[in-house]
């Protein structure tokens, strides 16, 4: 696709940020060596997603190397105590691949149970593991604690103590919401939605466009691959319809 259509893509550099207005922006980034770069732009969108930034635990020792917040394969995890900490997707595979990769596995949720949100063959296929205790499960329980060799947690029937080597903590991650409004652009308190004209999806600060899942600000189940592919399609015809006029 990138090449049929002869994109010219720029992996691996990140936009610090844009300056200048609608019709002339300057864009100012810096590359995978952190050379700072410029370039003019008549019109800017924000496709920046949620991936890059986990939300955080907020308790002493989540700044260890040991907790991980993207889970990328089992192996290293072999014959080692690992804390799965979260009850949806990411968590429920992390889990399961861990345990089939001869980590010992513990899982920590403050909810009842596993989400109802976990996909259809894996929600039955983690619950039977606990059940069949090859897999810990702490439900209504919180990680209080992480020191280099436990964790603590607080759970219903009081506080305990638990050998560990590595936490996975998979509870999700946010929007680049600074970002946002350090360009302006207006992000409504009460529903963490930036502003976008659902026509055109340009937001609050003309010539700035608002594409993919950073659409729906903090809601970021609401917008994923199969609906967020049509926003491109609709900037596109509002672009080429201010160039127009
Ligand atoms: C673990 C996981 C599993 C998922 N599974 C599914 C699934 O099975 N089906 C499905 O439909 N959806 C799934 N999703 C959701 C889906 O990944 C997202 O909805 C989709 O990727 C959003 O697309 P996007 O283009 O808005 O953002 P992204 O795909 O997140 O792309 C944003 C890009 O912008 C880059 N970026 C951010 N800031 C800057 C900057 N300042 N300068 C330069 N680049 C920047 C980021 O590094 C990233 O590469 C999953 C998400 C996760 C986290």
């Amino acid at each position: 696709m990138a090449e049929h259509f002869e994109l010219d893509i720029h992996q691996y550099e990140r936009v610090e940020r844009i300056e200048g207005e609608d019709g002339n922006f300057q864009v100012y980034t810096a590359d995978r060596l952190r050379c700072p770069r410029v370039y003019g732009a008549k019109k800017a969108i924000f496709a920046t997603g949620y991936y890059d930034l986990p939300n955080r635990l907020n308790v002493p020792g989540e700044c260890l190397t040991k907790v991980i917040y993207y889970y990328k394969e089992p192996h290293p995890y072999y014959n080692m105590d690992v804390a799965v900490i979260g009850a949806k997707n990411s968590a429920a595979i992390a889990a399961l691949e861990l345990h089939w990769s001869g980590a010992r596995v513990t899982l920590i949720h403050r909810g009842e149970g596993i989400h109802s949100h976990v996909k259809y063959w894996i929600k039955p296929n983690i619950e039977n593991r606990i059940k069949q205790g090859e897999l810990k499960a702490y439900f209504r329980s919180q990680v209080v604690e992480i020191l280099p060799d436990s964790i603590r947690i607080a759970t219903p029937e009081g506080e305990i103590s638990l050998k560990n080597d590595f936490v996975f903590a998979m509870i999700g991650y946010h929007p680049d919401t600074e970002f946002l409004g350090a360009h302006g652009i207006i992000i409504d308190a009460a529903s963490g939605r930036p502003y976008t004209n659902p026509e055109t999806l340009e937001s609050s600060r003309r010539g700035i466009y608002l594409a993919g899942v950073i659409v729906a600000g903090m809601h970021t189940n609401e917008i994923f691959i199969e609906n967020g592919r049509f926003h491109g399609e609709k900037i596109a015809a509002a672009i080429a319809d201010s160039v127009r006029r």
